[in-house]
């Protein structure tokens, strides 16, 4: 066991604690980053799987995510605007697709109507809501008892409407079912996010890639750090007090003045802290989980969607995959789909053997773009929850009643110890942009109590 002393240990290389790092040695102070994986990213990974290069973590970039968008600048990388021309699929509540344009979905008009009315209340409630503290909202207490699916019934007798609305934060981002989150916690999100409009199938559409593969920004921002971030020691033991941190990896123990700990907060009980946290964080991680996402990639010969005038952009909340995108990069021949599994679909189709799992989801992608999608010559399917040091994907959020009871110590320091990742974002909530600034802030507060 190697011994080695710094201002900061930073304990995870994904973009939260690479961010991190890097700011505090900006600062003039000297850190060490511990990744228990045996490579830098996290949530981020870009592989190339039988020929095809393709994002198994994250990958879009939003207009709004302004974070983000000047990490990409200043590492010096591009990014690529989607594929959206042609038409776009639904499949409604009886099976039957249709095709539509722009943001409004092919649904009766008293449904559309509902749906326009329900948005304009959810926009209004999510404009009153700070992100960074949306249990200082007023009526916070009265928003967190009630589920989103329960409030959402209650708004409408129109089941497609509030399926469909539901979708936008429960399958598409928090990759829970909407009756077990709470309607605060979906306006936090949409709140994060700059609004409902920006999430899910409308906000995908002005979304950008990463030339080369958003897990490009945690690698170039870890090589900036050189020998300071050491991979495959993941750390089990945190001993803590007023005057330091001794973070016990693999074959490494780093002394600190400070720790950021930069991971998924269901991940805390996988070290033991001595002594332990006080008892309210250890109250507040038990009430965060993670959603549950299945990535799917299909890659075909050819974008054959676009014979069709389709632009790969299909959505249902009745489907197996809930949504796709084209997902094919500019000069390549062949052509991608990427499409979404979620919450109980995802439980479902994780019971299945992997060739039912794969025809079950073909056999989704081919409602929506017809018989070609069952033939792919790549196909991949991502799960996160499996993966040991993230278990769940996007990340995690809090059960019904948590965000109000707990939230505010969500990203409160305990003695020298601070505390970043997505999941405990304000403003990008959930995203590399939210990452990013809970990396910022926890090194501009280690900053601070440096200089004073
Ligand atoms: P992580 O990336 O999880 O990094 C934490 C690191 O800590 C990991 O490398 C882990 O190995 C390490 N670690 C954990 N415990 C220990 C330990 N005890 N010791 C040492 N190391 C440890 N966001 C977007 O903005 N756009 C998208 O399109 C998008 N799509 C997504 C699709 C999928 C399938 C997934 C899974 C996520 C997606 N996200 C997206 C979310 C985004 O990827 C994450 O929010 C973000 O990458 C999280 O970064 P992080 O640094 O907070 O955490």
């Amino acid at each position: 066991m190697r011994d080695i002393t710094r201002d900061v240990v930073v304990v995870g290389a994904g973009v939260a604690g690479t961010t991190a790092a890097n700011e505090l040695r900006r600062a003039g102070l000297s850190v060490a980053v511990l990744e228990a994986r045996d490579r830098v990213g996290g949530r981020l990974r870009t592989d190339t799987i039988e020929g095809a290069m393709l994002e198994i973590g994250g990958q879009w970039v939003s207009p709004h995510q302004d974070a983000l968008l000047q990490v990409i600048a200043d590492l010096g990388l591009e990014t690529l605007s989607g594929h959206d021309d042609g038409d776009s699929v639904y499949v409604g509540r009886t099976g039957e697709s249709s095709r539509f344009t722009g943001g409004a979905l092919p649904v009766a008009e008293s449904t559309r109507a509902e749906m326009v009315a329900i948005t304009a209340r959810l926009e209004e409630l999510a404009a009153s809501i700070d992100p960074a503290a949306p249990w200082d909202a007023a009526h916070a207490v009265g928003l967190d008892e009630i589920s989103f699916q329960q409030w959402l019934r209650a708004q409408t007798d129109d089941r497609e409407a509030s399926d469909a609305i539901a979708l936008s934060v429960a399958g598409s981002m928090l990759g829970k079912p909407a009756h077990t989150f709470s309607l605060l916690q979906a306006l936090h999100a949409a709140a994060s996010a700059g609004g409902f409009g920006n999430l899910a199938v409308a906000g995908a559409r002005s979304a950008r890639r990463v030339a080369g593969g958003m897990q490009q920004v945690p690698l170039l921002l870890a090589e900036r750090l050189g020998e300071d971030v050491l991979l495959e020691q993941p750390v089990h033991e945190l001993r803590w007090d007023a005057d330091g941190v001794s973070a016990v990896a693999e074959s490494v123990t780093v002394h600190a003045r400070w720790a950021v700990l930069a991971y998924a907060p269901v991940l805390h009980e996988r070290i033991t802290f001595v002594p332990p946290l006080p008892r309210h964080q250890q109250q507040l991680h038990q009430h965060l989980s993670m959603g549950s996402v299945l990535k799917v990639h299909a890659v075909y010969s050819c974008p054959f969607w676009r014979e069709d005038g389709l632009s790969g952009t299909a959505v249902s909340p009745y489907e197996v995959v809930h949504e796709a995108y084209d997902d094919t990069r500019p000069g390549e021949a062949h052509g991608t789909l990427v499409g979404f599994v979620s919450d109980v679909r995802a439980d479902a189709l994780l019971h299945l053997d992997a060739n039912h799992r794969r025809e079950r989801v073909l056999a989704s992608l081919a409602r929506y773009f017809g018989d070609r999608a069952l033939s792919p010559v790549v196909y991949h399917e991502s799960d996160w929850g499996a993966a040991e040091w993230t278990r769940g994907a996007y990340a995690a959020s809090f059960d019904l009643g948590g965000l109000h009871r707990y939230g505010a110590d969500l990203r409160t320091p305990v003695g020298p110890v601070h505390f970043a990742s997505s999941d405990l974002a304000g403003e990008g909530f959930q995203h590399v942009d939210g990452a990013i600034r809970t990396g910022r802030d926890a090194a501009a507060t280690i900053i601070e109590r440096a200089r004073s």
